[in-house]
């Protein structure tokens, strides 16, 4: 691919109808049905994968009481991107992170030293403060969701539970194609709580990074401020590096909104929190893997996935039977039935980046067949009906 024809994500998603932004919300995204299938694509596949590993899924509030943050310790220290209004004369904000909301849920009842660890995940939506000046389509936006999910282990549970993090993280981007480098981000000077907890949370890091046989780098002084964190970067189709996902260790939003549980002997104990993301913000991601395809989506994610064009009006009975076969098997497919010709129907097939293209006619209608081609210009020929569709759902379920 040469480097002039590379569009960029608000291009296409402009031409593919996916997402487009408007004045009247700057930094923020509208969803198109088509960008809005991939979206919830991405969230079913991580909710699968987490449901699996035992995650309880919960929401929470996006307007609340400022204090949340100042006792949390977000104020102090993040709070140049916190979105402030007045309710009622009270001072509210806009959550900029699930993290200090997941532990009213953590505490809201008594928890036991084998009731660990608890795994609560949330797709909530998120604010931070980001100039207009460098609003950037997807990338950079002021109102996102993350795959968030927050654990809350006993310290003997930690190294474990990261390695099971890493190995979930490399499974995930895994299916993506993607292939992930990984950095341990160290305490920065603007930090939280003692150094010793901070050299103890930074050795459990290493040695999880060590037990999951992966290579990685040191980022020095670029911890979040309440604890270390293990970054992981992808390089896209173009060569360029972005961070992703991001496991990070805590041992101070527990202590400042005071959390515990009971321990074997009966006295109280501070669990340790892990904040993890594989994906990061889904817009960015999102905006991401729509330059990497260029479009192009892998069948799972597209938001078409078949298109059945007949090669005259006489075949539209056969071309609705076929396609409504498709659909009802869980693929995502249309019929252009517009009074076009086919060669301008294949075209337009391929604007839109439909992986596979099925044209029928007398010969297909004879046999309960479609002859498929795909995106890429492959032509697979005839092919029967239920083939074809087993195929597509091979497909999808391997992520291929
Ligand atoms: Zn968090």
């Amino acid at each position: 691919m040469s480097e002039k024809h590379l569009k960029d994500h608000r291009e296409i998603g402009r031409k593919l109808d996916l997402f487009s932004f408007h004045e009247y919300a700057p930094g923020a995204i509208f969803w198109h049905p088509k960008g809005w299938i991939i979206y919830q694509t991405l969230v079913n596949f991580i909710r699968k994968r987490s449901k699996a590993e035992g995650y309880l899924e919960i929401s929470t509030p996006v307007m609340v009481k400022s204090l949340l943050y100042k006792n949390s310790g977000h104020w102090q220290h993040f709070g140049e991107n916190i979105f402030n209004l007045k309710v009622d004369g009270e001072d509210y904000s806009l959550k900029p992170m699930n993290c200090p909301e997941s532990t009213i849920i953590y505490g809201s009842k008594i928890r036991s030293y084998n009731d660990l660890p608890i795994k609560l995940s949330e797709f909530g939506i998120l604010h931070r403060k980001e100039l207009s000046g460098v609003l950037g389509g997807a990338l950079r936006v002021r109102q996102f969701v993350i795959d968030d999910a927050h654990l809350f282990v006993r310290p003997d549970q930690i190294q474990q539970e990261i390695h099971k993090l890493l190995i979930l993280t490399i499974e995930v981007y895994k299916s993506l194609n993607f292939k992930p480098r990984f950095y341990l981000a160290t305490r920065p000077d603007k930090a939280m709580g003692d150094e010793i907890t901070w050299k103890q949370a930074e050795s459990d890091l290493e040695k999880a990074l060590k037990k999951a046989k992966v290579k990685y780098d040191i980022k020095p002084k670029d911890g979040a401020f309440y604890g270390p964190k293990i970054d992981i970067h992808i390089k896209d189709s173009q060569d360029r590096d972005w961070q992703l996902a991001t496991i990070q260790l805590d041992f101070q939003i527990p202590k400042s909104m005071r959390l515990t549980y009971v321990d074997k002997d009966g006295s109280k104990k501070e669990p340790v929190m892990i904040h993890q993301g594989i994906f990061g913000s889904l817009e960015r991601f999102i905006g991401i893997i729509t330059e990497h395809f260029q479009g192009a989506f892998p069948v799972w994610l597209s938001p078409i996935q078949v298109i059945v064009v007949p090669i005259s009006d006489k075949f539209t009975d056969y071309a609705q039977k076929v396609a409504s076969d498709i659909i009802s098997n869980s693929i995502r497919c249309e019929v252009n039935i517009r009074n076009n010709t086919l060669p301008a129907k294949i075209r337009d097939a391929t604007l839109q980046k439909i992986p596979y293209i099925c044209v029928v006619g007398q010969k297909e209608a004879n046999s309960n067949k479609v002859s498929v081609r795909k995106l890429t210009g492959e032509n697979l020929g005839g092919i029967q009906n239920k083939k074809f569709i087993q195929r597509i759902k091979n497909e999808i379920a391997n992520k291929t």
